[in-house]
């Protein structure tokens, strides 16, 4: 059902008034999105094929869109930004998707300074269900991290995991830039390794594992300004700890989910479907409206 348009012109601006700008990423610009016949309002991830300026990587760019829009099309879960329609145009792509009216989920831990146990449960629950569902399609997300996890509603922490229609594109850059930039939520195995491809969905359960561990303190597991070690090597090596008084509060369910996930060995690392088993996940299963 989702509509494929193929067209030099303005198809897309025919359809939808471009209003105010929500974020930006490598090559994609995000605005707000409203259908000029219905009102109702999207976002509009729009990438501009112009800033690729050799033919050859604009037909790469072209194909990864194509495939990526492709699983993100069949894709359909709660917690899982949707795809509304795809524009493919000379200059620009087009991709509108749900909008998640309440920004990203960075902002609102930024707000709040960090989430509560039951608030990072909510948030955790709904992206151990996602991820689950993407795992049984065969897709690894790879690129989980605070700026792609979106609030739908950010009262009850509604969240919508984002930008792994892209994932490909984003993702290969993600961990060129991990080689020489930030790489806070990536796993070991992909600083060790080097290779894109090689590594497994497990990847997605350390990135969860880093989230969590942001979610219950407010500060990263991982970073240049705490000990001398580059993160690199922390993350390699496993480096991290749950400093008081920080972690004082926090409930040893919690801290033994936050350790299982971050494994540097991905063999001994929790899968998804033992940390939805997880005590510290059991405790909301009852809670009306989160059932399983
Ligand atoms: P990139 O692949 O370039 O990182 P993203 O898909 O992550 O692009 O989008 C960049 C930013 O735009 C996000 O971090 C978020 O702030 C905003 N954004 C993206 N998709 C949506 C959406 N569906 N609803 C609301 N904001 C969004
Ligand atoms: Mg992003």
């Amino acid at each position: 059902n989702l509509d494929v348009h193929r067209h030099e012109q303005c198809e897309f601006k025919q359809s939808y008034l471009v209003a105010e700008a929500l974020g930006k990423g490598a090559f994609a610009q995000v605005h707000v999105a409203i259908n000029r016949v219905t009102g109702e309002r999207f976002a509009v991830k729009m990438i501009d094929r112009r800033r690729m300026a050799q033919a050859e990587r604009q037909r790469k760019l072209d194909e990864n869109f194509r495939v990526e829009t492709s699983i993100l099309a069949r894709v359909r879960h709660p917690a899982v930004v949707q795809v509304h329609g795809v524009f493919r145009e000379r200059d620009f792509l087009y991709l509108v998707l749900d909008l998640a009216a309440d920004g990203e989920l960075f902002d609102e831990i930024v707000r709040r300074e960090f989430l509560s146990e039951d608030h990072s449960r909510r948030v955790m629950l709904q992206l151990l269900l996602a991820i689950r569902h993407l795992n049984r399609m065969g897709i690894v997300h790879r690129d989980i991290k605070l700026e792609n996890i979106l609030l739908a509603d950010r009262a009850s922490l509604r969240i919508k995991l984002a930008d792994f229609g892209l994932a490909k594109i984003v993702g290969e850059q993600a961990f060129m830039k991990t080689v020489c930039g930030t790489p806070m939520y990536v796993a070991p195995e992909v600083l060790t390794v080097r290779q894109v491809g090689v590594y497994d969905k497990l990847v997605d359960m350390w990135s969860l594992g880093v989230v969590l561990y942001i979610c219950l303190c407010g500060f990263p597991p991982f970073s240049d300004e705490l000990a001398p070690p580059p993160m690199r090597d922390q993350i390699i090596a496993g480096m991290y700890s749950f400093p008081s008084p920080y972690w004082d509060s926090v409930s040893p369910e919690a801290i033994d989910l936050v350790c299982q996930m971050l494994q540097v060995d991905p063999r001994n690392r929790i899968s998804v479907d033992a940390a939805l088993a997880h005590p510290w996940l059991r405790a909301c299963r009852t809670q009306a409206g989160w059932a399983i």
